[in-house]
């Protein structure tokens, strides 16, 4: 079943005169369970897809669709009243809060909601462990950890609120090839457990243990591939 779609979706960036066509009528449907890579040369409009799936940006012009609903007409707070109960954000620098603790990074999306903090506790220590960290990390700070680690905690961020779509520009792309492994060895196993997942990336590597590979270039989406699993060496 479709989670959502962007239909003929255009966005120019006007800066001054200089206009930039950074997408140019891309159609794109994300469906549950999905496990897409979203590849592309540098400049292709690979994160300005993220941000329209993201519902981080307005397109120029064309719909964004979420469970049969077009967004695209929304007022700023009914869109991140959507974004922050359907959608989950990975990013390559982690965008932790290092004065906060990690349990108190992870429970951040649960403060808005109202919920008690013994069942935000309860809930942040079970989205760590499905993350993959550990729950003597809970009082450290963010940055006493290593790269891996504190992506692991910001996946567990990402999944508290439990989102139907994890959304993830480069995450490994500040990470060594271990830790790259591990974070995407935790990506499949929460799409193992039914999330849907979108992961913009240069890495054939990761590209490859995805179920999808959409190819970008200059703002048109220029092929859909099927990854080479045979090298998904996780
Ligand atoms: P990618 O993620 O594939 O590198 P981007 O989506 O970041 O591509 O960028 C696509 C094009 O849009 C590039 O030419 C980039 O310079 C331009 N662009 C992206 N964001 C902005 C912005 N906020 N303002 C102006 N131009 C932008
Ligand atoms: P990525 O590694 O994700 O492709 P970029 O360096 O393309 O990162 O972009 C990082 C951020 O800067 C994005 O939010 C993008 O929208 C913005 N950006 C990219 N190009 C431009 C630009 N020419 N002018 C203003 N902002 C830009």
């Amino acid at each position: 079943s479709e989670v959502m779609r962007l239909e003929n979706v255009w966005k120019i960036y006007r800066v001054g005169d200089v206009e930039t066509r950074a997408l140019k009528g891309v159609s794109f449907s994300v469906c549950k369970g999905d496990l897409t890579a979203i590849m592309g040369p540098s400049g292709s409009g690979k994160s300005t897809l993220l941000n329209m799936l993201g519902l981080l940006d307005k397109p120029t012009s064309g719909r964004i669709i979420i469970e049969g609903r077009d967004v695209t007409g929304l007022s700023s707070n009914e869109i991140a009243d959507i974004r922050n109960r359907k959608i989950g954000f990975v990013f390559q620098q982690f965008n932790l809060i290092n004065r906060l603790t990690v349990l108190e990074n992870i429970e951040l999306p649960l403060i808005p909601r109202g919920i008690p903090r013994n069942i935000r506790v309860r809930r942040v220590i079970e989205a760590l462990k499905m993350a993959g960290g550990d729950e003597s990390w809970l009082p450290k700070k963010p940055n006493q950890l290593s790269g891996g680690q504190q992506q692991r905690v910001a996946i567990a961020r990402a999944i508290v609120g439990e989102p139907e779509v994890i959304l993830a520009d480069e995450p490994t792309g500040n990470l060594d090839r271990s830790s790259a492994r591990l974070v995407m060895d935790t990506f499949l196993r929460l799409n193992d457990a039914g999330l849907t997942i979108i992961i913009v990336t240069h890495d054939p590597e990761i590209a490859n243990c995805t179920k999808k590979i959409v190819v970008l270039r200059d703002g048109v989406i220029k092929s859909i591939e099927e990854p080479r699993s045979e090298k998904c060496i996780l």
